[in-house]
């Protein structure tokens, strides 16, 4: 931990965003004793876990004029991680034994994972804090703060100063359209699965679904419920794969990537073969996109790689008054946002101090020398993978608060194993008992909980 140089004081923060991200901020940074405003656009907390049947009414999402909703969340979602890896850490996401209403499965639904949420903003007084469908319009550095602009429902704009402002808004919106040769003069239709909800629009469909991680995995299954036929085109596979999957409905193919799309409505694999298809629905990702930012050219966005961003939180020559959290994708994610915040929190009240600017570059440079050197695609930057739990541990130390517990980097690693082995049953067939195990124990130890959920293993299983 870099020792602290200045008095701990107390800062004005602006927190943009009520999600998982902005909710763990706000908790952090009213705890290092910071005033704390929210800005929030929508009417609760929860970001991306408020399920809304509406989608935008541009489906690839690129009309940049299309009025935004926010939330990528298909109604037959449950989540992707384990419940016990995914909470906050001294708010362990359990099963609400006592209330049937709720979802009490280890991979629960979204619902469940919104009354979490729902959950910890009431038990740590978050509500307070925010300011609901209030939507940031500009962020801007002036004189050494930070001027904030943001539009109520009534459309009024207010400026308002604050010492920091920390980023939350999430980064699942701004959908990421793969490129198809020949998709321009293809006839048929094409959605992003960010305006995904339900199967029944692909009733009878011939539907090619682009991706085969979680949200492709799941939709091409979903949609394979009702479609004539689904054909997934997955890019990690060999370019020769072809294979019919005979369950869970025996109309589901995967291939490899796709060579090219015909104007005669066809579209062809890198496995020679092709299939004459109604719909193709890109599972293919975000772009990170903050329309509200105005750093005077300081900070950019180049091929999906925000910068510059120390440790990915900190704009060197900004900071402390401007930080990101919940900026790399996958693995663990609260945990991650919960780490992040409490390093930035410690470093505005001076707790903790950063690195001088140049020093910030440096490491910057020489990371992104290092992706470089590795082959990694600069639109991977922020793809942490199998380097989270060092990253983590690193912002952990930084900052003086526990490492991450190896039980939940191991979930993490085991439910991705689980998810491409047996995509249609990972969340329900589980060899991690174990681990399981080790998690409740850590949450007895810690009196996080007084009940064990019925999945958990008992003596002798
Ligand atoms: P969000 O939840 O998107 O919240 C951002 C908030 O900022 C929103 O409420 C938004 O309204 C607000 N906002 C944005 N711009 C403005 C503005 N200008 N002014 C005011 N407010 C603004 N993670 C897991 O851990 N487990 C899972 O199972 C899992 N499944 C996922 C499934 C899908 C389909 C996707 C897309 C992601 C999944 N994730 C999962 C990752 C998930 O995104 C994170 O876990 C987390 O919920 C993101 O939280 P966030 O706060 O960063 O962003």
């Amino acid at each position: 931990m870099a020792p602290a140089q200045n008095l701990v004081s107390s800062k004005h923060v602006a927190v943009i965003g009520a999600g998982a991200s902005g909710l763990i901020a706000a908790r952090e940074l009213h705890r290092e004793g910071h005033t704390v405003v929210v800005f929030e656009r929508e009417k609760q907390v929860g970001g991306l876990w408020i399920y809304s049947p509406k989608s935008e009414s541009d489906p690839l999402g690129l009309d940049p004029t299309r009025p935004i909703v926010h939330s990528s969340v298909y109604e037959s979602l449950r989540t992707n991680l384990p419940r016990e890896c995914m909470g906050f850490r001294d708010f362990p996401f359990v099963p609400c034994v006592d209330d049937f209403s709720r979802d009490s499965r280890r991979y629960p639904s979204h619902r469940e994972v919104l009354a979490y949420l729902q959950d910890f903003a009431r038990e740590f007084k978050i509500e307070e804090m925010v300011r609901f469908e209030t939507e940031v319009v500009r962020v801007e550095p002036v004189d050494g703060k930070w001027r904030v602009r943001s539009k109520n429902s009534d459309d009024l704009s207010e400026d308002e100063i604050f010492d920091a402002v920390v980023v939350c808004s999430g980064h699942y919106t701004e959908p990421y359209v793969a490129h198809i040769p020949g998709i321009k003069s293809w006839p048929g239709k094409q959605i992003h699965s960010h305006n995904y909800r339900v199967p029944g629009p692909f009733k009878n469909e011939v539907v090619v679904v682009i991706g085969n991680f979680a949200s492709g995995a799941d939709i091409s299954r979903d949609v394979a419920k009702v479609a004539k036929e689904v054909h997934v085109a997955s890019r990690g596979s060999e370019a020769s794969t072809y294979e019919k999957l005979s369950v869970p409905t025996n109309n589901l193919w995967i291939h490899s990537e796709i060579e090219t799309a015909c104007d005669d409505g066809s579209i062809v694999f890198k496995n020679g073969k092709a299939v004459h298809a109604d719909t193709v629905v890109y599972c293919t990702g975000y772009k990170y996109k903050f329309p509200f930012l105005e750093t005077n050219g300081y900070m950019s966005i180049d091929d999906n790689r925000v910068e510059p961003l120390y440790k990915h939180v900190f704009p060197p020559a900004l900071a402390p008054g401007l930080s990101f959290v919940g900026l790399p994708g996958m693995g663990i994610q609260f945990v991650m946002f919960e780490i992040q915040s409490k390093w930035v929190a410690a470093v505005l009240s001076g707790r903790v101090t950063l690195p001088a600017p140049e020093k910030m570059m440096e490491d910057l440079i020489a990371s992104y020398a290092m992706l470089e050197a590795l082959g990694i695609p600069k639109r991977y930057t922020h793809k942490l993978g199998k380097i989270q739990s060092n990253y983590l541990d690193w912002v952990a130390e930084e900052c003086g608060c526990q490492p991450v517990e190896p039980w939940r980097t191991q979930q993490v690693d085991r439910g991705y194993e689980r998810l491409v082995s047996n995509p249609e049953n990972y969340r329900d067939e589980w060899d991690d008992d174990d681990l399981i195990k080790e998690a409740y124990e850590d949450f007895a130890s810690k009196k996080l909980i007084s009940f064990l959920p019925s999945y958990f293993p008992k003596s002798g299983r």
